[in-house]
């Protein structure tokens, strides 16, 4: 910035439509749905600007609709991934050195796109790749990716104006570089806004990068690329490339000027990823940065005090909005014995009155889970909870795949709090209770914190403080996200800054500043005005 210091845009979350019935949005959506249903994309590999196409293709489908084709995506060879890395490290030259305001605008502009002419594309996208209802595909791919976007724009301008003091005869100036090399961005299925934000925050800093989607979905991640592209982004800065994603990862892992991974996905993944960092740290020109947000089991504790009605809703939202395919989405539950029976009530009330099928039907809660691979995993789950003496299923335990990935949403009641469901990240929608004595309130918070290797999200319900207040010290480290009275999921860019520890990930916070110093590498600059001339201290005499 040489010639002014400008001030960005106060971030502000972008509000969430409704799509109620009678509103102009939802008749906009739906008929985006249905062209984009009824018409078929190409989706290439996007390397320095260009399209390439590769032969090797996939299809892709609806999880719900799994024999309805929407497209074939391109995979890469080794010799792509090479291409879209040597080509990032030439648009390094320019874009490292492209002032911050020029940055700001374009991701400005990408959020305002996904608010205006793309936000029906960007959601229907999302309901047909991921299977979301209508509301999960607007708090995700329109509104907390507008908001990664804006957001982030104003903790940059924040870091930017972080600087050390100076003295009259020297002036100190920390300029905050994006990293020596390119960052690797890794995404998951789950969020359209993650698929955005992960290579884009690491852009926004400065950064190139090579941006592997998850192969479930590359449908709505062109939305995304193509809302960069129209934004701005210049050639060969953000590089799209899909494929085997050991070979792609291996490759760009060997090269030397690898500096940095942004990762989101599953713990035993990243933990194979961090040790090939390891094993090949002598070749890197630079220690990479290492950021990955992963698994999860996330618990609800309910207190003899709390509210049943509200538990048994945190539950029914926590546990089966997008089909429990949140990472934060509540997978085992501890409730008191004198409210269990009410909470057990209301909330198989609620999951009866769930509709489940395609999000094209508004009036459905739950759709379908991503694959088939995670259908079968789930259904054996439930299969080996109905052998098993020791658990009860209290609700759902329905599966079908003839037309789409259908699990009905399942509650397993356990005597046993080490019960495999109550430890095992299943992503899907099914949900463990472990009802406690009432009494047991220290003994049960101690087993909530080391049952799980994850530290993701958890709630605790409660209308005693004394009782809030030990849950919150006794689960100090048990969740990177914390609530009190309220469900663990839903967490807002700006707001509640988002990442777990333990096994769940670096915590570094994304949709906060945490995460932005993680794409820089500061350089200190003093210059003294006048230089001394004399080696000589006063104390030497
Ligand atoms: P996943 O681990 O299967 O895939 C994530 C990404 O890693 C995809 O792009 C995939 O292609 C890639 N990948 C898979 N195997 C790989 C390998 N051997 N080497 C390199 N890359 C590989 O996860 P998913 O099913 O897409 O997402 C669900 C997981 O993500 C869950 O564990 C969930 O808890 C986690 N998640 C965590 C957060 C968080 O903020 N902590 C957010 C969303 C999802």
């Amino acid at each position: 910035m040489g010639k002014g210091f400008f001030e960005v845009p106060v971030a502000i979350n972008e509000p969430i439509n409704s799509y109620a019935p009678g509103t102009p949005e939802r008749e906009e959506v739906l008929k985006t749905y249905k062209a984009m249903y009824n018409s078929t994309v190409d989706v290439p590999l996007y390397i320095n600007g260009k399209d390439i196409t590769t032969g090797d293709t996939a299809t892709m489908a609806p999880p719900h609709d799994h024999k309805h084709i929407l497209g074939t995506y391109h995979k890469a060879e080794k010799k792509h991934v090479q291409e879209a890395i040597d080509t990032a490290l030439e648009a390094r030259k320019k874009w490292a050195n492209m002032p911050w305001e020029q940055r700001a605008g374009i991701f400005l502009r990408a959020a305002e796109l996904i608010a205006g002419p793309y936000r029906a594309k960007i959601n229907a996208a999302t309901m047909l790749a991921q299977s979301k209802t209508i509301h999960q595909a607007e708090i995700d791919a329109a509104c907390e990716l507008i908001d990664f976007l804006r957001f982030n724009v104003q903790f940059m301008t924040e870091i930017y104006a972080e600087q050390p003091e100076s003295t009259s005869g020297a002036w100190n100036r920390l300029e905050y570089r994006p990293l020596e090399g390119f960052v690797y961005a890794i995404t998951p299925f789950n969020f359209t806004a993650i698929a955005g934000n992960l290579p884009a925050s690491a852009a926004l800093m400065g950064n190139v990068v090579i941006w592997k989607p998850s192969d479930s979905q590359v449908y709505s991640a062109k939305v995304v690329l193509d809302v960069f592209r129209e934004a701005g982004v210049p050639d060969g800065v953000i590089n799209m490339v899909m494929g085997d994603p050991i070979m792609i990862t291996d490759t760009v892992l060997a090269s030397p000027d690898f500096s940095g991974i942004h990762f989101t996905g599953s713990t035993h993944v990243f933990k194979d990823i961090w040790q090939k960092i390891g094993t090949n740290i002598h070749n890197y020109k630079t220690y990479p940065r290492i950021v990955g947000e992963t698994g999860g089991k996330d618990f609800i504790v309910a207190h003899k005090t709390s509210n049943p009605r509200q538990v048994a809703t945190a539950i029914a939202r926590g546990a089966f909005e997008f089909q429990g395919q949140k990472c934060s989405a509540a997978s085992r539950c501890y409730i008191s014995e004198s409210i269990w029976n009410e909470v057990k009530e209301y909330l198989t009330a609620d999951i009866n009155s769930f509709k489940i099928g395609s999000p094209e039907n508004m009036e459905n809660f739950v759709t379908a889970v991503i694959h088939e691979g995670s259908f079968d995993k789930l259904a054996s789950y439930i299969d080996n909870a109905k052998k098993d003496d020791n658990v009860e299923i209290i609700a759902g335990g329905k599966y079908d795949k003839s037309e789409g990935y259908f699990i009905h949403p399942t509650v397993i009641k356990t005597e046993d709090p080490k019960y495999t469901t109550m430890c095992t990240e299943l992503f899907g929608p099914v949900v463990t209770i472990y009802v406690f004595e009432d009494a047991k309130w220290n003994e049960t918070l101690k087993l909530v914190d080391e049952t799980s290797e994850y530290a993701l999200t958890g709630a605790v319900f409660s209308e005693d403080r004394y009782a809030l207040e030990t849950a919150v010290r006794a689960l100090e480290n048990a969740a990177g996200n914390f609530y009190i009275n309220d469900k663990p999921t839903g967490a807002v860019v700006g707001q509640q800054p988002f990442g777990g520890a333990r096994a769940s990930g670096t915590n570094d916070k994304a949709g906060s500043k945490l995460n932005l110093y993680r794409w820089i590498s500061p350089r200190m600059v003093k210059e003294t005005f006048v230089s001394p001339i004399d080696y000589k201290y006063p104390f030497l005499g």
